[in-house]
Formats: structure tokens, sequence, C-alpha cells
């Protein structure tokens, strides 16, 4: 069989050329070809014995997803419709800003979680991403951008906060994070990789544990009543574990804090009484909130809230000593905002035989 070399992280490359009868120095050297170099051709990998390459050419390819799509964005943000096989599609979003270049990633084809004002969850779930097509995000976005005149490649943060719930796909989601954080491949520091959850307790321990990298943690209600509703998984894993679980956390965090994403959706969970509420909610954990203006979709059951309700909001959270930005929306002409990635997702599980287009 020949394997994907996008699919290994350092360990299992070492793994694979030992089952191969090669030394481990070859696995670090085809590591830095493929990601540091952004090189996929065996025969350009010039410090290889040439017998090695032959023998990689009959053993191993690499392959990132195909694009079948991309658009640009008239502030300068990038999205990537990329085909992950049998009618799916994922996207991966470029943010480039003056000092850093941001890129979004996607973990799973669709989404069971379902929650209420996000299309990707009105998708349904298709199937989880191999580490090929999460990794092969950051090595093709790369390589089509471009290095900068200062031979650095311009994804300096990455996001996991593309289509899919990162922490249900955990295995896969850790490989390729410990890739973004090698030397041998992107070296990018634990601080500018963050990985963002619905808030699947157990596995927010155990990535504390394999791999700790800054967190975002998806809020978007004060109390368990709304957030059971706008956030189903909460029913599994309701706040008081939730908050216990962030404190947990935070004791290996690279970052002193967690950092609570709130959509704020007009009427629903925008109030002054309920940014009060949120206070006490988060009193004990360290954090910051970042509050997310709605980006609708077609039939979406919300609408954005306004602008004054925003502040209004953020200077509750402020009085009450909690740090709160207001997320800028970028790519809104091309429907590359947070929560607007829908691809194109063969239904499996609660919609069947139907198959959705929404970008
Ligand atoms: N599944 C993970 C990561 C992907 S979603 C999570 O839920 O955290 C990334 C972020 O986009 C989450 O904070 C999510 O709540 C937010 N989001 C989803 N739909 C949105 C929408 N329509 N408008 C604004 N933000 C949205
Ligand atoms: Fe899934 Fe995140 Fe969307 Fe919820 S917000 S449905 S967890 S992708």
């Amino acid at each position: 069989m020949t394997e994907n070399l996008l699919n290994f992280d350092a360990a299992q490359m070492t793994a694979w050329f030992a089952e191969q009868g090669e030394k481990p120095f070859r696995a670090k050297q085809v590591l830095r070809w493929l990601h540091k170099a952004g090189e996929s051709d065996f025969d350009a990998m010039s410090d290889l014995a040439l017998s090695l390459r032959e023998k990689l050419k009959l053993t191993a390819y690499v392959k990132s997803p195909q694009v079948m799509r991309e658009e640009t964005a008239t502030d300068g943000t990038h999205k990537w419709l990329l085909d992950v096989g049998t009618g799916n599609a994922v996207e991966t979003v470029f943010i480039p800003e003056t000092d850093r270049g941001t890129l979004c990633v996607s973990t799973q084809a669709g989404c069971a979680l379902d929650c209420a004002f996000c299309s990707t969850g009105k998708q349904g779930f298709n199937r989880n991403l191999s580490v090929a097509e999460i990794i092969g995000q950051l090595w093709w976005a790369n390589r089509e951008l471009g290095k900068g005149e200062d031979g650095h490649w311009p994804i300096t943060n990455v996001v996991l906060m593309g289509m899919g719930e990162p922490l249900l796909n955990f295995d896969n989601t850790v490989s390729a994070l410990r890739l973004m954080l090698d030397d041998n491949a992107y070296g990018l520091s634990r601080r500018r990789v963050t990985v963002s959850t619905s808030g699947i307790v157990p596995a927010m321990d155990r990535l504390r544990d394999e791999c700790p990298v800054a967190l975002a943690v998806s809020l978007h209600a004060p109390n368990d009543a709304l957030r059971n509703v706008l956030v189903p998984v909460n029913q599994k894993y309701p706040l008081r574990e939730l908050m216990s679980a962030c404190r947990r956390y935070l004791e290996k965090a690279p970052r002193d804090f967690v950092t609570f994403e709130y959509v704020m959706l007009e009427g629903v969970n925008d109030s002054v009484q309920q940014a009060r509420e949120l206070i006490d909610l988060v009193r004990e954990v360290p954090c910051k909130f970042n509050l997310i203006p709605f980006n609708p979709f077609p039939q979406a059951p919300y609408k954005r809230s306004d602008m004054q309700t925003v502040m209004r909001f953020r200077d509750v959270l402020m009085q009450g000593d909690i740090v709160t930005t207001i997320r800028k929306v970028r790519g809104d002409d091309i429907a590359a905002a947070c929560g607007q990635l829908a691809g194109k997702v063969q239904d499996k599980t609660k919609r069947t035989h139907r198959l959705t287009e929404v970008v």
C-alpha cells in the first residue's frame, strides 16, 4: 500500500521509515522537505540518497485536498473550497492582517452538533477529515500564497474554527497540531495555534495533557436553559462542568486565559441582564470575551444584534473586569465568515439523501 506522507506527524513518520528499514534522520529530512520547503516531488529532495528517492516513489505520495473553487474578498480574505471526496467539500479561509496571517482550518466534513445558529451544523455530519486533509489545508495555502521576501511562509497563526468540531476528531486533530508546532514542520508557537470547541469536556482534558495549545470555547449563552437550545451538546456537558474543564485546561495552557466566543443574536442572548449573568458564570475562570456579530446564512432563524447593542454588552462585561473584543467581520462578501462555511456535504445523519450546497 502506498502512503500519503501528509498523514504523518513526526513520530508516525519515524515509525513508518523504521518499517521501511530507514533511519530516523531520514524521516526528519522528509518532514522538512514537505512542510518547511513545501516540496512534494521526491526527485527534488536533493539530500536524500537516490535509492531512497526511488523507493519513496514506489511506496509513498504527497497529496492535499483538491481545490474546487477559490474566492477573494474585497478585504483580501481568501476562501478555498476543497474537495474531500464522495460529494463532500470543506472550506479554508486565509485572513491577512498587517502583523500576521491567520488560516482558519476545517476538521470535519459537516458537524454533528447542530448548533442552532451555525450553517455547518445545518448540513449534518459526514465524516472526520484525515491528518493529510487537515494539515494539507495549511500546506497547500502556504504554497499557494508563497513565501514572503523574508523567506517565511505567510501563515503565522492557525485557528481550528472552520467546519466541524475539532475535539470530536481528536487523534487526527492532535497529529495535525503536532505538525503545526514541530520545528521540522511549521514551528508555530503554541500561543499562535488555537483550538475552538463547543465544549467537549473529556476531550478538553485530553488536549490539555497531550497537546496544549490556545483554547477558545464557544459559549454563546449565560445559562443552561438557553445554551441547551443554542448549543445542544450542552445537554451532555452543562456549564458547571464546562467551567471546571476550562479551569483545569489553564493549568497547562500556553496562554493564561481562555477565550470565550459569544455570537450576538438579536433579542436572544444580547441583553444587559444576560451580560451580568455571564460575569457571574465565568467568575472563577481567567478569560477574555470575543463577541461575534452573527453571520447570517440562507434560512437562518436569527438576526445579527445591532452594533449599539453589541457595544453595550461589551461595556457591561468590561465593567465586570472582563477584557472584551468585538470580532471584525471579514470576508463578508464571499460568505467566508465564522459559521457561514457550509461547503457541500452529503448528509448521512439527520437529513439523509439530500445534497446541499450553500456557497
Ligand atoms: N465547532 C467548533 C469550531 C468551529 S465553529 C466550535 O463550535 O467552536 C467556529 C466559531 O464560529 C464558533 O465559535 C461558532 O460558534 C461560531 N459560529 C458558528 N456559526 C456562526 C454564525 N452564523 N455567525 C457567527 N459565528 C458563528
Ligand atoms: Fe459544529 Fe461548531 Fe457549528 Fe456548533 S458551531 S454546529 S460545534 S461547527
